[in-house]
């Protein structure tokens, strides 16, 4: 049976041919002076379901899916452009004792309040997302490596000075250790690889006493010629050979 527009379907029971159905009454009909047409409601199902697909709902960050596609972009605008893009991944200290003495509801709190101090500290290009439990990850693209250290200085100091209200006459202070790594630029890495170097700084950084921020700073790469030719052959015109070129261009920072 076709739907009216005045009876739009509760999403479990929703299948395609009904949305088929809802599109045609649409099309045959024009927009309802008043209410929610067919399409409108389809496209709002579509949103919550990208929203649902997308998004932590304790906190409203990105979901750990919505990381690793920002982060497989990533990978290909660095392995394409060279860009330099930071990776920082980032942990509540002693977490399980801010649980333990104030309850698992304050702990959820002060979750909340720190992802949003991290949306407030980037910028829009940047992707802030809930990697698990009290773990958060920043991806943030055109980040020269003269400034990773100092920014992630500047979001650890944020969420230091954060005031969690959690009761009456409570509020919560928590800090964060941040570990950091740049992709190695010109080259297709993978999510696998560059999260493990982000992970083994932030391990340093717990090591190292929490509280802080350690990065892994970008290394000069160490390409043979068979491997030059490999990474670059496809950039090889008539009119430029990119290993000739001069300063700026890819090879200067490329070491044979
Ligand atoms: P460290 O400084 O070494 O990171 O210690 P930690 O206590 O932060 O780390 P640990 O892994 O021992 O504990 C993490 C805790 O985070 C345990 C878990 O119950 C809690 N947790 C994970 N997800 C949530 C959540 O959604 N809400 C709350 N309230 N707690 C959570
Ligand atoms: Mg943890
Ligand atoms: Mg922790």
């Amino acid at each position: 049976m076709a739907p009216s527009s005045t009876s739009l379907i509760d999403l479990p029971d929703l299948r395609l041919d009904n949305a088929c159905a809802l599109l045609a009454h649409d099309a045959r009909n024009g927009q309802p002076e008043h209410g929610e047409s067919p399409t409108d409601y389809l496209q709002r199902v579509i949103d919550s379901l990208c929203e649902l697909s997308l998004k932590d709902p304790l906190t409203g960050l990105g979901n750990r899916r919505n990381f690793h596609s920002a982060l497989e972009r990533q990978i290909e605008t660095v392995a394409r452009s060279g860009e330099s893009v930071l990776l920082l991944m980032l942990d509540i200290d002693h977490f399980k004792s801010i649980n333990d003495t104030h309850g698992h509801l304050a702990g959820d709190q002060v979750l909340q309040a720190i992802a949003q101090c991290l949306a407030r500290c980037v910028r829009p290009v940047d992707t802030v997302a809930r990697y698990g439990g009290e773990e958060f990850a920043v991806i943030l693209p055109n980040c020269r490596p003269l400034f990773g250290l100092a920014l992630a200085e500047r979001i650890r100091q944020a969420v230091t000075e954060l005031l969690v209200p959690v009761g009456p006459m409570l509020n919560i202070q928590a800090t964060i250790s941040i570990g950091g790594a740049y992709a190695p630029e010109w080259v297709r890495s993978t999510a696998e690889l560059w999260i493990e170097r982000a992970d083994t700084q932030l391990y340093r950084a717990k090591s190292n006493g929490r509280n802080q921020a350690c990065i892994d700073q970008p290394q000069e790469l160490s390409v043979s010629a068979e491997e030059k030719g490999l990474l670059f052959s496809h950039l090889a015109t008539d009119e430029a050979n990119p290993f000739e070129s001069g300063p700026g261009n890819v090879t200067n920072r490329v070491n044979a």
